[in-house]
């Protein structure tokens, strides 16, 4: 997740007027209506040229090919991929620089505890950075939306201390950023009130938040009417997204991404739900001991610092992915069926706010292979880590505590515990939020100033980090 401040606004800033965003925008609007053919040639000259580049400079592939006795310049296309070696998180769970093509400090560091809790590192070029702005741009496109959508953000960027305001515009970014942490009957009217008078054209953020809003709003019999609401990085179910098109009165548009930026699909303006294939290319690998789930490995095109080919994203998808598009957006993008992705349990903090993607404070753990965050009780949460050789686990406590401050706010009650292995689910999956009582839960009914918190209760079944009824990044 983005920090906030004046390094986000920088960030911003970068993107919007890159020198070589221009042309990005220009052959991604020519790529929309490409027919398959070109949007292959694109696809095989990116991979070519990735390939060169970091057989050459990047330590892990330098030596990869020495060792495989392999010429990088037989990859020629994206059927010769498959002669190169599979990626996962563990090989940027430590040893993340390992791939890295330019000097760090070209390139802006970014942690993801991604869908099943393994803490990593990658890097992304600014470049790559512009590059992800106008993919998203050209979707949000399909929508009606014009460039640079006036935006309010609820994704946890922003954090009110005692006595601020919920909400903070940051300049030049044309982005209003809430309190995703602090959403209540209480704080409701002046975060209305700043959305009001900030115009929105579109609503964007984890679906669990946006959700929380949502609820509160309709349950005051408000709308805030806008163009889109943007969604990502969570399961979307059908119950939020209906609640969402009520209360915001426009349509949903859901991403899927991750951290480590291999691969983007989105939906359409038809209802589909598509790989951007000038993004990076998709794998299906098949899910052992399944019949209709795929694992989604991608191969970015663009992050020039940090190549990563054939990364194992962890994310599933059910039924059949790419093949012949046949979507009424005429797009030649292949089609990706539903994702499994994060299923967010929403916590409650001490003082009962509904505590959307708890799992935002393991993201930039250092030093660990996998982490969970388990709510014990209200205001009460326990933190558990498999820590990596050498982890310092005094160091890795403070930072769980800050983590836990900055976001939740202050007044919870956090542990850290070292275990050899994360615990599955009763379902088998490994979740990095867990609702984990370690008494009975109290049946009294909820005061005033607790919000109800929808997506815990509707995140039952999924539909779609990720979502399509998918959302990672
Ligand atoms: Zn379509």
């Amino acid at each position: 997740m983005a920090p906030p401040g004046s390094g986000l606004d920088l960030k911003h800033r970068i993107r919007r007027w890159h020198p070589l965003r221009p042309a990005m925008m220009q052959s991604l609007a020519v790529l929309d209506h490409a027919d398959e053919e070109t949007i292959a040639r694109y696809q095989d000259r990116r991979l070519r040229l990735l390939v060169r580049l970091a057989a050459a400079r990047s330590p892990f592939y330098r030596e990869w090919f020495r060792e495989a006795g392999l010429d990088p310049g037989s990859v020629r296309t994206v059927a010769d991929l498959a002669r190169l070696p599979l990626l996962d998180r563990s090989h940027l769970v430590t040893g993340a620089e390992r791939f890295l093509v330019y000097p760090d400090r070209l390139v802006w560091k970014a942690h993801s505890s991604g869908t099943s809790g393994a803490p990593v590192t990658c890097y992304r070029t600014a470049g790559s950075s512009v590059f992800e702005l106008s993919v998203l741009e050209r979707q949000w496109g399909w929508f009606g939306l014009d460039r640079s959508p006036r935006r309010v953000i609820l994704r946890g960027a922003f954090s009110a201390g005692p006595g601020e305001p919920p909400a903070k515009l940051l300049p030049g970014a044309r982005q209003l950023l809430v309190w995703s942490f602090g959403l209540t009957p209480r704080t409701l009217p002046a975060v209305v009130e700043a959305i009001r008078s900030f115009r929105p054209d579109a609503i964007e953020g984890w679906p669990s938040a946006i959700t929380v809003l949502a609820s509160l709003l309709h349950d005051q019999g408000l709308t805030v009417p806008v163009r889109a609401v943007i969604t990502s990085s969570e399961v979307t179910s059908a119950a939020q997204e209906e609640l969402m098109r009520a209360v915001f009165r426009g349509p949903v548009v859901d991403h899927y991404g991750q951290a480590e930026r291999v691969a983007m699909a989105g939906s359409c303006e038809a209802g589909g739900y598509h790989v951007f294939p000038d993004y990076g290319i998709v794998e299906l690998l098949p899910v052992p001991g399944t019949s209709d789930s795929w694992e989604i490995v991608g191969t970015a095109l663009h992050n020039w610092g940090f190549p990563l080919f054939r990364y194992r994203t962890g994310d599933h998808v059910r039924s059949t992915g790419p093949g012949p598009c046949r979507c009424l957006c005429g797009r030649a993008y292949p089609a990706l069926g539903r994702i499994d992705g994060r299923v967010s349990d929403c916590f409650t903090s001490a003082d009962g706010r509904p505590l959307p993607m708890p799992s935002i404070v393991t993201t930039d753990l250092a030093n660990v292979r996998a982490a969970q965050i388990a709510q014990r009780a209200p205001g009460r949460f326990e933190v558990r880590v498999v820590p990596t050789a050498g982890s310092d686990l005094q160091a890795l406590t403070a930072q769980v505590r800050a983590n836990v401050d900055r976001y939740f706010g202050p007044g919870q009650a956090v542990t850290v515990r070292v275990v050899d292995a994360i615990p599955r689910t009763r379902d088998g999956k490994l979740k990095n939020a867990v609702i984990d009582p370690d008494v009975p839960a109290p049946t009294s009914a909820p005061d005033s100033d607790k919000s109800r918190c929808p997506g815990a209760i509707a995140y039952g079944s999924h539909p779609g980090e990720v979502s399509p009824r998918r959302g990672r990044r």
